[in-house]
């Protein structure tokens, strides 16, 4: 009779092998390839890059929720027909896995310097080969249906050719430059970070007020607030608002720079928030990027007072040598000892740390390479604004043209050795700079062999910036560039829009004059389930491989992706998952109902009959479902398609349409034989349109739903064709041309689940035993005969006696003794008496008779112990009158139980 499922899904002896099973047969691949013969190069593609995570990156919800929304993109692309192709790979994350082998290093007693840039590099790639990628083995877990045999390396060959052309095209158009400007420097590291990099936290400091003394003796002072008095040794002016009555009079004159006593113009500018602190600011043109464009615009000095591990240098005077917190605590009380200080008062500050590091960043004046990026960012703005690019919710394209519109140049170096080195050559002989696509030998204008590489390497988003077509061949116009860029969609966090797809996009019309992509789907973060953001310094994280252990990962992927709404941010709640870890048992257990259901219904004989109500209405559901997760996936309303097709799983067909059809197959061979194939095709399409979102526990039923089918003659989707390989590689469900009238069918059906549903309330309430068959009158001009044909599912459904329910049309009196009932017109009777159940009634006394009884035996006993003697008076009364009181309850009882 076929093969019996299990009682229960086992979810961790299935995912694993399924998706090992998946990949060894290619499914993961394009179906149209263009590296295999029979390529057909007008097919239609969809191409997703994954947006790469670090090679030191351990997997957590946030990669979790990427993944599962890429991979439902994928796998319903796939499912339409279309040449999917999903390209994996890894970012080399300069920073993050160099710390890895510094910290390996350290344990071995031996530091980056002392091994040499040549042999750090080499032990760095053999960590690469030995610790790095652990996460793809996460994605994979995830159920990632990505072309591994496609998987890229930002450091691969390939790329960094890509890199290396992009940079020297770049340097020959002239926009790449060298030069000194205020960058985000991370003293720990020693290295150039970019804003990407910092994070911002919140800190309890102080606002430090002090006098800025006019240097003409007059005694007079500008009071001046500051979080950071150590920038005080910086100091180049004192800002004022130009109408700010207080200090106009001082506009022009010069003030002293407290202990180190160089002399500052006070200068006006509207820059200057007159409410905030004392309404004069100091101005630090070189450790702040604000004083920094009002030292540009009144061509102040600009004072570098640090080293780049942030301790104090020369220009510090007395300070020199110092850490810049020691500094700050030692000038402070200096400044407090000369009576230049006014207060101090608690302040909460908004720190920028180095994500890596920890270590507070310091904006500093550095010589970096740096990239003109306003012609090509006007580009970018272009491609959106005409609509070649759709951002997606639309509300951060305003987001995108304002971060574009006032873009800065893009500092490039990093001082670090793991990455692409910046393949720009010096030459010692005639000082000439070049940069080429082929490593030199000589100096290509004096011939001297004395040239020397800059020591740093590229900014990690340089590389990543090319991701989308670096990964397909470019610079080499490759087969799959041809085919497959354009990509489709570029999904990821909102977080990186700029950092990341910005570049992409500038990169891409910059290199290749195409979009990277045609849309951008950007997604909400995950959050807990106090809407706090995960993170694991605050100790806020949950950790996705658990989960999966725990819950099984059609639950993680389905929470994920039904909580979400684009650009949402989404609270994750073990509860959530829970839930629908339970979903996956009930398809499960539907999917056990409908395969048993149709291992024993009887072939085809003699002529199909018509389709009963529920029939239609179930097929008519589908229809609609259909129809719905379409035009939703269409418009990217992921998570909607994903609760509607749950809903209609979990309410309209296990618990409605399983019930009916358990009735219908004990009803005629031909009735059984076609509800066995109603079941086949609703089940087998639900489990197609669930299949991108919780991929294992559907491909594994559809095992044996198809071989099940088949012997019994039923073809996929009701549709007269063979059953596919796989469900993944299946095909997705079309709506069909309306057979019945759905709005009639629809509203019949409701009526009849209406009727069952308030009988079945009225039960509840009324506390009848569950599956104790009543009466009921049907009264009903309109639905008569509806409600005659359904009679055998009102019946089962709502617990009827069949041969005492009734039918008619009009009631000739006023019936008696009876609960009634109005839904959808129809009224309901339901004789009272018989609703009373004797046996649920004497075995509920029985109970209370049982526990009145042992309490007054207890009293008894203790009333005829010491108790009675010893006890206060008080006490014993209360007792006694609580035996007395139970003597009641049993006489009463026991005369009711008679
Ligand atoms: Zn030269």
């Amino acid at each position: 009779m076929g093969i019996e499922l299990a009682k229960t899904y086992d979810f961790k002896s299935t995912e694993q092998r399924l998706y090992a099973w998946w990949e060894s047969k290619g499914y993961f691949s394009p179906i149209n390839d263009p590296r295999k013969p029979g390529f057909n190069p007008s097919q239609k593609s969809f191409t997703i890059s994954i947006p790469p995570p670090n090679v030191t990156g351990e997997l957590h919800l946030g990669h979790a929720m990427f993944v599962a929304m890429e991979d439902l993109m994928i796998r319903y692309n796939r499912m339409k027909g279309n040449s999917t192709l999903w390209v994996p790979g890894m970012d080399h994350a300069s920073i993050a896995t160099q710390l890895q082998v510094e910290k390996m290093l350290q344990a071995e007693g031996v530091s980056r310097e002392q091994l040499g840039r040549e042999e750090f590099i080499k032990r760095t790639w053999e960590w690469k080969e030995k610790y790095g990628g652990i996460i793809t083995k996460q994605i994979r877990r995830l159920g990632a249906s990505c072309d591994w045999t496609r998987e890229r390396f930002t450091m691969d060959e390939g790329l960094s050719k890509a890199v290396r052309e992009a940079f020297v095209q770049l340097y020959e158009k002239g926009l790449i430059y060298r030069g000194k400007r205020l960058i985000n420097w991370a003293p720990l590291l020693k290295t150039a970070v970019s804003e990407l990099e910092v994070e911002y936290s919140e800190e309890p400091g102080f606002l430090y007020y002090f006098k800025y003394m006019l240097a003409d003796d007059s005694g007079e002072f500008i009071p001046v607030a500051t979080t950071r008095p150590e920038t005080i040794l910086g100091d180049s002016a004192v800002a004022v608002h130009p109408e700010d009555e207080r200090y106009m009079k001082f506009i022009g004159h010069k003030v002293l720079v407290p202990v180190l006593g160089r002399t500052i113009p006070v200068i006006a500018d509207d820059y200057v928030n007159r409410k905030f602190g004392t309404g004069a600011l100091k101005i630090t043109p070189a450790h702040d990027p604000n004083d920094y464009q009002i030292g540009q615009r009144h061509s102040l000095e600009f004072i570098s007072i640090m080293d780049n591990t942030a301790h104090i240098n020369e220009n510090g005077g007395p300070y020199a040598g110092l850490d810049r917190f020691v500094a700050r605590k030692k000038l402070w009380k200096d400044m407090k000892n000369a009576g230049l200080v006014i207060k101090e008062e608690p302040y909460t500050l908004n720190i920028p740390r180095s994500q890596r590091g920890g270590e507070i960043v310091e904006p500093m004046l550095s010589t970096q390479w740096f990239l003109r990026i306003k012609p090509l960012a006007d580009e970018a703005l272009k491609v959106v604004r005409e609509g070649q690019i759709r951002i997606v919710p639309e509300h951060f394209t305003k987001v995108y043209y304002n971060w574009l519109e006032n873009i800065q140049d893009w500092c490039i170096s990093r001082q670090l050795w793991w990455g692409h080195r910046i393949p720009v050559w010096y030459c010692d002989d005639c000082g000439k700079e070049f940069s080429l696509r082929e490593d030199p030998v000589e100096c290509p204008n004096c011939q001297s062999r004395k040239i020397r590489q800059d020591p740093d390497v590229l900014d990690t988003w340089f590389s990543s910036g090319l991701w989308p077509f670096s990964t397909l061949g470019w610079p080499v116009e490759t087969p799959d560039l041809k085919y497959f860029f354009p990509t489709s969609i570029m999904e990821t966090g909102y977080d990186i829009l700029f950092f990341w797809v910005a570049r992409m996009i500038m990169f891409s019309m910059e290199f290749t004059h195409k979009i990277p992509f045609e849309t951008v789907y950007l997604h909400g973060l995950v959050r807990d389930e106090e809407g706090h953001k995960l993170s694991k310094s605050k100790g806020y994280v949950m950790d996705p491989l658990i989960i999966m252990d725990e819950m099984g990962t059609d639950a993680l992927r389905f929470t994920l992706l039904v909580g979400s709404t684009p650009g949402n941010d989404t609270n994750l709640n073990m509860k959530k998952v829970e839930a629908n870890r339970n979903f996956a048992n009930k398809i499960w257990n539907a999917g056990r109902f409908v395969i048993s259901a149709i291992q024993n219904a009887p072939s085809k004989s003699g002529k199909e009959p018509a389709e009963t109500l529920a029939d239609r209405w179930i097929l008519t559901r589908l229809n609609q479902l259909i129809r719905s997760v379409d035009r939703l996936f269409a418009n990217f309303q992921y998570g909607e398609a994903g609760r509607q097709i749950y809903d209609f799983f979990w309410s309209e067909f296990a618990d409605w349409y399983l019930e009916i059809a358990k009735l219908q197959m004990n009803e005629s061979v031909e009735r059984a034989h076609l509800t066995a194939k109603i079941l086949a095709h609703v089940f087998d399409s639900s489990l197609r349109l669930l299949h991108p979102f919780t991929p294992f526990v559907t491909e594994e039923l559809w095992g044996y739903l198809k071989p099940a089918a088949s012997e019994k003659g039923f073809s996929p989707l009701g549709k007269a064709k063979p059953w596919e390989e796989a469900l993944i590689i299946a095909t997705w469900p079309e709506s069909e041309e309306t057979r019945f009238q759905e709005e009639e069918t629809t509203k019949e059906f409701g009526s009849v689940m209406d009727i069952i549903r308030e009988i079945r309330n009225m039960r509840a309430e009324k506390k009848v035993t569950p599956g104790k068959k009543i009466q009921a009158i049907f009264v009903s001009s309109e639905k008569l005969d509806l409600l005659k044909a359904q009679k055998t599912v009102l019946c089962a459904l709502a617990h009827l006696d069949a041969d005492s329910v009734s039918f008619q049309a009009s009631l000739p009196k006023k019936l008696e003794k009876v609960v009634s009932l109005l839904v959808s017109g129809v009224e309901i009777h339901l004789p009272l008496a018989v609703m009373l159940d004797r046996e649920a009634d004497n075995s509920r006394l029985e109970k209370d008779l049982k526990e009145a009884q042992s309490q007054f035996e207890r009293l008894e006993k203790l009333l005829s112990s010491d108790f009675a003697s010893k006890a206060p008076p008080a006490l014993v009364e209360k007792e006694k009158q609580k035996l007395i009181a139970y003597q009641e309850t049993l006489a009463k009882l026991k005369d009711r139980m008679k």
